[in-house]
C-alpha cells in the first residue's frame, strides 16, 4: 500500500465524480454545468469529473472531449466500444484520484445538488453513503415493481445485506475504493460489491427524478441480466436449489412407485400411459433446469478464468489534452495504482 500513497499523492483532488455515459450527448452539457456547480460549493477548486465513454454512437465522445480541451478538471475516457454501465463505471473509478468519489448518472436523475449533504453525513465518519430512493419520478409501474421485485428476491438469497432501491448513486472514501477496484472479477454489481467491502456504511434517503434527456438504456433484457450478475456472483443458492428440487422430485417418485406396486400387488394395472408421459416431461424439464443453473455458473467461472481485462480503453482527454499521447502516462499511472493495490 505504501506504493499506492506515492501515486495517489502526485495530484490528489479532494472529490472525483465519476459519471459512465452511453448515448447522452444531449445531456452532457447540463450534466457538466449542475456537477461543477456543486463540486465549487463543496470543494473549491479541489475536484475533477470523470466522464466515461461507454462506446456511444450519438457524439456523446465528442462532446466529452469538447469539455476536456477547455477545462482541465474534466478527465474524459473513450472506451474502445460499449462495454455496459457497470464496467464502465469501473473504469472511471480506476482511473480517478479523488479522496472522495461520487458515482452519478450522466442523465441528472439522481441530483448533483445533494454532493453537500452526502459530504456532511462522510464528515460524521462514513465510508460509504448510499443514496436510497425514496421515490422514483417518471418510471413506469413495470419497472418499480420488478426492481423492488428483484431487490426482494435478492435479499433472501443473498449473504451481503444489499439495502433495497439503492443505485449506484453513492459516494465513497477513498480505501473503500481502493478494496473495490481491488476486486478483479467481471461480472460486476457494483452496488453489491460496495455492500460487501463493510466498514461504515449509511444509507441517504432521497428522490430520484426522471431523466433530463433521452431514454433509459436499461429495458428488461439488462435488467434482467444485471439480475443474474447480482444473484450469481453474491449467492450459490441456486445451485442449492438444483439439489432442493432433486430431493423434492425424488421423494415424489419414491411415493409414485409405493403407489405403484401396492396397485401391482392389488392387481389394478392400468395403462396408464398420460401419468408416465406427464412424469417424464416434468422430470426431463426439471433436468434441464438444473444443467441450466450449473451452466450459469460454469460458463462465468470460464469467463473469469480467461483473466482478460475488464476493458479497453481507446483514448484519454486529461489536463487539457486530448489524443493518444496524453493516454500514456495517465495508463501507465493506472497500471502503477493496480500494482500498488494488488501488492
Ligand atoms: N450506461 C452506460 N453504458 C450502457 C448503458 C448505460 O455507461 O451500456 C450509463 C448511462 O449513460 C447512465 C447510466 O449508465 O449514465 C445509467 O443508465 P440509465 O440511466 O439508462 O439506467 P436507469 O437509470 O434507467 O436504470
Ligand atoms: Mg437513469
Amino acid at each position: 500500500m505504501g506504493g499506492l500513497k506515492k501515486v495517489s499523492t502526485l495530484h490528489d483532488v479532494a472529490l472525483s465524480v465519476v459519471v459512465p455515459c452511453y448515448n447522452e450527448r444531449d445531456g452532457i452539457d447540463e450534466l457538466y454545468r449542475r456537477v461543477t456547480e456543486a463540486c465549487r460549493k463543496q470543494t473549491g477548486h479541489s475536484y475533477e469529473i470523470v466522464l466515461v465513454n461507454d462506446g456511444s454512437t450519438d457524439g456523446t465522445r465528442d462532446a466529452i472531449f469538447a469539455l476536456a480541451a477547455t477545462d482541465s478538471r474534466i478527465v474524459g475516457i473513450d472506451l474502445a466500444r460499449n462495454y455496459g454501465h457497470q464496467i464502465a463505471l469501473s473504469a472511471g473509478l480506476e482511473f480517478c484520484r479523488g479522496e472522495r468519489i461520487l458515482i452519478l448518472d450522466a442523465d441528472l436523475q439522481d441530483p448533483p445538488e445533494l454532493l453537500g449533504d452526502l459530504m456532511g453525513k462522510m464528515d460524521e465518519g462514513f465510508d460509504v453513503v448510499y443514496g436510497q430512493r425514496l421515490e422514483r419520478e417518471g418510471e413506469s409501474w413495470f419497472k418499480l415493481a420488478t426492481a423492488s421485485a428483484f431487490y426482494r428476491v435478492l435479499r433472501r438469497m443473498v449473504d451481503v445485506d444489499i439495502a433495497p432501491n439503492t443505485g449506484d448513486f453513492r459516494l465513497m472514501s477513498r480505501r473503500a475504493l481502493d478494496h473495490l477496484n481491488a476486486m478483479p472479477e467481471r461480472y460486476r454489481f457494483i452496488r453489491g460489491m460496495v455492500s460487501w467491502i463493510g466498514l461504515r456504511q449509511v444509507a441517504f434517503p432521497y428522490r430520484r427524478h426522471r431523466r433530463f434527456a433521452g431514454t433509459t438504456h436499461y429495458p428488461l433484457r439488462k435488467m434482467i441480466l444485471l439480475a443474474m450478475d447480482a444473484m450469481t456472483s453474491f449467492s450459490i443458492a441456486p445451485l442449492r436449489f438444483a439439489s432442493h428440487l432433486g430431493l423434492a422430485f425424488g421423494l415424489m417418485g419414491f411415493l409414485t412407485l409405493g403407489y405403484t406396486l401396492i396397485s401391482w400387488a392389488v392387481g389394478s394395472v392400468l395403462p396408464g400411459w398420460t401419468s408416465l408421459a406427464a412424469i417424464i416431461l416434468i422430470l426431463g424439464s426439471v433436468q434441464l433446469m438444473v444443467l441450466g443453473i450449473f451452466g450459469e455458473y460454469l460458463g462465468r467461472m470460464y469467463m473469469e478464468a480467461k483473466r482478460r481485462p475488464l476493458y479497453i480503453v481507446n483514448e484519454i482527454a486529461a489536463h487539457g489534452t486530448a489524443g493518444t499521447e496524453a493516454a500514456l502516462p495517465v495508463h501507465r499511472l493506472q497500471k502503477l495504482v493496480k500494482e500498488a493495490v494488488r501488492a
